[in-house]
């Protein structure tokens, strides 16, 4: 007997709670036939996964500020091209503060508030928050039915999630959100027989067709083979980064260009392949067959 944990995610009125016998509206996903499902890997990815598919993205990451500061472009520029981008958020960061009269839930409450404030500068959808606490997260069955409950519910063909496969210094809840989207993606979200009260809700399995692992902006990992060209959207991304104001210190968006513009600086000395685009974020892809 598959067990299906239930939590009630904060945010976004359009998954509180909806009643267990209500079907949720879901987004169409288009014809899709035999044969002209499959993303052609010469192509570029997003631009592949548009023209074929609906312009449905799901992001997850783990903290309020995790998706501005590692691919805060590339949902710019997907909302600026007409994608519908769905936002989970794992924790609500409810810790990393060093003034002793700051509770957890005082600094969730304001970093949720930041991260709504960042979204709506992205042009995404109002995050969805599962309220684990920050540094508690685990990749277990609590977490992927959550997981898998919103891709059946937003039926997105595009995942960009946290890299939770790279080496060396990472977060733990970053690991965690980036393995637990990809165990929820396969084989979970695609078989009814994972998490079967979703289709009492009338949430039908879905494969999203794509999905893209984020290791941390312009700093790419050495499996990142796809480069995002964000320099038309680079100042939406700082400003929704600066919306994370309990974040910033003070910095200004002046300061946050100098900071980027010394890192290009840097890179470019330090011999970086010329070809890439100098304001970018960088991605290791995979592609779901279905
Ligand atoms: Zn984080």
């Amino acid at each position: 007997m598959v067990s299906q944990p239930r939590r009630t995610p904060r945010g976004n009125a359009a998954s509180s709670a909806p009643a267990r016998t209500t079907p949720l509206a879901r987004p169409t996903t288009g014809p899709r036939r035999s044969g002209q499902s499959e993303i052609d890997p010469s192509k570029d990815l997003i631009a592949e996964v548009g023209r074929k598919f609906a312009k449905r993205a799901l992001c997850v990451f783990a903290h309020p500020d995790d998706l501005e500061f590692s691919s805060g472009g590339t949902v710019a520029k997907l909302c600026a091209e007409g994608w519908t981008v769905d936002i989970i958020v794992t924790t609500s960061g409810n810790k990393g503060t060093k003034d002793p009269s700051v509770t957890g839930q005082m600094l969730a409450g304001e970093r949720e508030e930041e991260a709504r404030n960042a979204a709506a500068i992205l042009g995404a959808n109002e995050p969805v928050f599962f309220g684990f606490h920050d540094g508690g997260t685990s990749n277990d069955d609590e977490l992927r039915a959550l997981i898998v409950r919103h891709i059946r519910r937003t039926r997105p063909e595009l995942v960009i999630t946290w890299d939770g496969f790279r080496p060396g210094f990472n977060h733990r809840d970053h690991r965690v959100a980036g393995q637990a989207t990809y165990d929820a993606i396969y084989p979970s979200s695609d078989d009814h027989l994972y998490y079967p009260l979703d289709k009492e809700e009338g949430l039908e399995p879905h494969r999203p067709a794509a999905m893209l692992l984020a290791g941390g902006g312009m700093a790419a990992t050495p499996t990142a083979d796809y480069h995002v060209d964000i320099g038309g959207h680079f100042r939406t991304k700082i400003r929704a980064i600066l919306a994370h104001t309990s974040q910033m210190g003070g910095r200004t968006e002046a300061d946050m260009v100098k900071m980027y513009e010394e890192r290009r600086a840097q890179a470019a000395n330090n011999g970086e392949d010329p070809s890439l685009p100098p304001l970018r974020e960088s991605f290791t892809k995979v592609i779901f067959r279905r």
